[in-house]
């Protein structure tokens, strides 16, 4: 047990904290790369006392990261330190409270979509695309086919990483393109939606329209992270798939790791050697598009850890 470790075993035991935790925890099943490294300190709190306990009482030196699905991340291998916190089960209920709907951020966006389909709410359609959690939804304002989290969005239950509670509420300048711009040293917990009564079969087509033309457009069972880059909207009108394309780096590979077939934006991870391949042959495309179009990507995925 190294420093870092012992201070977080005798706060959890001081405290009675009831969550379950590992040390030196691998993370690769925790990406949906299939690879990563270590959490120092891994640690699925129970409930909302058990997080406010640690982070209140955490040393501010203690470096906090949040996990949801995994599904936009790359790990790398020198892994996290500090502790990493991932929502389990008891943090997934979805409420129905009438004028709006109540879920917890460790939900699956495919099972809220499900859920919305039953009741029929419309506007979460998009959602039974996204593998994520909602905590990732908001966090990352995510969406796809013109929807995004934000236009259902209402509002936010927080804790700081100093253990205050909070609330982030809708407003103009909160979500941009795939990024929240409130969320920084905040990890959120229950999310707020707005509700809007439509017509089960009208959503059920909806959702089946998404499903096929993510079939024919994505690939299946393999491990990517979704898109890797965004959009340069600010710099030109053209995808960042098509100028992955333009510059031929769309049949680039190398250590096992190549563009999908499907989707020119998608990178795909096959061995299973090292997360860090996947960021060196993200950084080298970036570099040859560059190169090849003056355009700069920027990433969507998000890269935690040490190298
Ligand atoms: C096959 C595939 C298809 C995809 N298609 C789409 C798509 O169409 N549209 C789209 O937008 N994205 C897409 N993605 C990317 C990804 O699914 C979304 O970004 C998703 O919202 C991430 O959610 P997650 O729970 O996996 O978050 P993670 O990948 O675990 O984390 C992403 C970020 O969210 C933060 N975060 C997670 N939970 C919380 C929380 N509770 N509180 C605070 N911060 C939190 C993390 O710290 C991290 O910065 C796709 C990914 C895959 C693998």
């Amino acid at each position: 047990m190294n420093n870092q470790q012992k201070i977080f075993h005798k706060l959890h035991s001081d405290l009675n904290i009831k969550g379950k935790y590992n040390f030196n925890y691998n993370l690769s099943k925790s990406s949906w790369f299939g690879i990563a490294g270590n959490a120092e300190i891994f640690f699925v709190p129970d409930d909302l006392t058990d997080l406010k306990l640690l982070l209140e009482n955490r040393p501010k030196e203690m470096n906090i990261t949040i996990l949801g699905l995994g599904s936009n991340v790359i790990i790398r291998d020198g892994g996290i330190s500090g502790v990493v916190m991932k929502l389990g089960k008891s943090f997934s209920n979805i409420v129905d409270k009438g004028e709006e709907l109540l879920v917890g951020a460790a939900a699956h966006d495919k099972v809220l979509a499900k859920f919305c389909l039953n009741k029929s709410i419309g506007g979460f359609e998009f959602l039974f695309g996204i593998p994520g959690s909602i905590g990732g939804a908001i966090s990352m304002n995510a969406g796809c086919y013109g929807f995004e989290t934000k236009d259902i969005f209402k509002k936010a239950k927080c804790i700081t990483f100093d253990g205050k509670l909070c609330e982030l509420e809708n407003s103009e300048h909160m979500f941009t393109y795939r990024k929240n711009n409130k969320i920084d040293n905040l990890l959120i917990y229950e999310v707020y939606f707005k509700k809007k009564i439509k017509e089960k079969k009208l959503i059920l087509n909806e959702m089946t329209k998404i499903d096929e033309e993510r079939k024919q457009s994505q690939p299946q069972k393999v491990r990517t992270a979704g898109s890797t880059f965004k959009n340069p909207k600010n710099q030109t009108n053209e995808k960042a798939w098509s100028l992955i394309k333009k510059s031929n780096q769309d049949i680039f590979k190398k250590n096992g790791i190549s563009f999908s077939r499907e989707h020119a934006n998608f990178i795909v991870n096959t061995q299973f050697i090292s997360a860090n391949h996947i960021e060196d042959f993200g950084e080298e495309v970036r570099r040859n598009v560059k190169a090849s179009t003056g355009i700069n990507l920027e990433w969507e995925i998000k890269i935690l850890g040490n190298r």
